[in-house]
């Protein structure tokens, strides 16, 4: 088998997607799933709809366009905001987008009409994160102006938190995206199908809340792949957090002087003096760096410690004298580590359970003592 790589195993997918789907369905809430930290990755997608999801979003077309061609048909929504030189393809590769500029919107309108479609409208409001979205205030007449428009059709609306702030949607914002709706809905007297209120950030809120008002839609992405919360880093209670795992290969151990023999002087080389005292363990190297994953973001087995990474290596101090020069070496990832490791061209993804199973559907969980929280 092949290094660098990443273990995939399809069955955690599945059993993590349908368990949140599950736990949401009775609170009126639909799963749509993120699939852009695994660029659209086809049969980690499937393991999506398999386990639930009611459709795809991504941010990416080329993402979009692996999907398509790898025969995936389930509805597609872009949850970045289309740029102006791509509506063409993003009428003919996805059912809907979010939005926030009325010029795009037009321009998809204009797509929309020569391709002989209707393309859906998502209308992304500004609720606190300050990445994308329209102010409130401005909400209603850009829905009316939406549904003026032939070749598009108003599908709802949605709101994004804890992305560029980190801060997690609280019970009084879900309130007010659902007064929203109902407002649009008074102003246009137009129903809006979907009302998305956000990404794995907002689980709490929706398994903790009485009542979830008008939310009737999530867009969750690492919820799903690595089972955690994302603000708090947190294990989601019934969920695996070991779907996806790195493994690497050993390229040179044994022992090295910690200092080295350089002047301290030479300012290139200052940071090599914050290499930890390591005396009684050994370093291995491996052959994986920063240009193929988020080192810092690797959770070290123990008895292992980061020592540091460049671009193609990654040396770690261990009490493990049994790792040789062709050893692998196994990493849990977190978002940002998953994310570059599943771009990066030099790691090959080895998918594990890729058919589902039937009639199992406790087979491939969690044990069933552990509760959901
Ligand atoms: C990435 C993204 C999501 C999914 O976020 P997760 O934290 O992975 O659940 C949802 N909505 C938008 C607009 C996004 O960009």
């Amino acid at each position: 088998m092949s290094f660098p790589r990443i273990d995939v195993d399809l069955s955690k997918i599945r059993h993590n997607t349908r368990t949140i789907v599950a736990r949401l369905r009775g609170r009126g809430i639909h799963v749509t799933t993120v699939t852009k930290a695994v660029c659209g990755h086809p049969a980690i997608a499937r393991a999506m709809l398999d386990g639930g999801a009611e459709g795809l979003a991504e941010t990416r077309l080329s993402n979009v366009k692996r999907l398509r061609q790898a025969g995936v048909t389930c509805p597609v929504t872009l949850i970045r905001t289309p740029m102006l030189s791509q509506v063409d393809d993003v009428v003919q590769l996805c059912e809907a987008s979010y939005n926030t500029e009325i010029t795009v919107v037009a321009a998809l309108a204009a797509a929309a009409v020569r391709q002989n479609k209707v393309h859906g409208i998502i209308l992304m409001v500004e609720m606190g994160d300050l990445r994308e979205g329209i102010m409130p205030h401005d909400l209603g007449d850009m829905a009316q102006r939406v549904i003026d428009m032939p070749g598009v059709a108003l599908k709802g609306i949605g709101a994004n938190f804890a992305c560029l702030s980190g801060i997690a949607p609280t019970s009084a914002k879900m309130r007010a995206l659902s007064a929203l709706a109902d407002n649009v809905e008074g102003q246009c007297g137009s129903f809006l199908q979907t009302v998305s209120g956000g990404n794995s950030a907002n689980l709490p809120w929706a398994f903790g809340v009485r009542t979830t008002g008008r939310i009737n839609d999530l867009r969750l992405g690492e919820a799903i792949l690595l089972g955690v919360d994302p603000i708090t880093g947190e294990q989601i209670g019934g969920l695996f957090r070991d779907a996806f795992t790195l493994v690497a290969e050993v390229i040179e151990t044994g022992a090295k002087s910690v200092r080295p023999h350089v002047s301290r002087a030479d300012g290139t080389l200052a940071k090599i003096w914050l290499v930890p005292d390591t005396s009684g363990s050994t370093r291995v190297v491996l052959g994986i760096g920063n240009q193929d994953t988020d080192a810092a973001g690797l959770s070290m087995p123990s008895g292992h410690t980061l020592i540091g990474a460049t671009s193609d290596h990654l040396v770690i101090g261990t009490n493990d004298a049994s790792l040789c020069v062709g050893s692998e070496m196994r990493f849990q990832m977190n978002y940002s580590a998953l994310m570059r490791a599943m771009a990066a061209p030099d790691i090959q993804t080895n998918l594990r359970n890729d058919r589902p199973v039937p009639n199992t559907r406790d087979a491939d969980g969690p044990s069933k003592h552990l509760a959901l929280v």
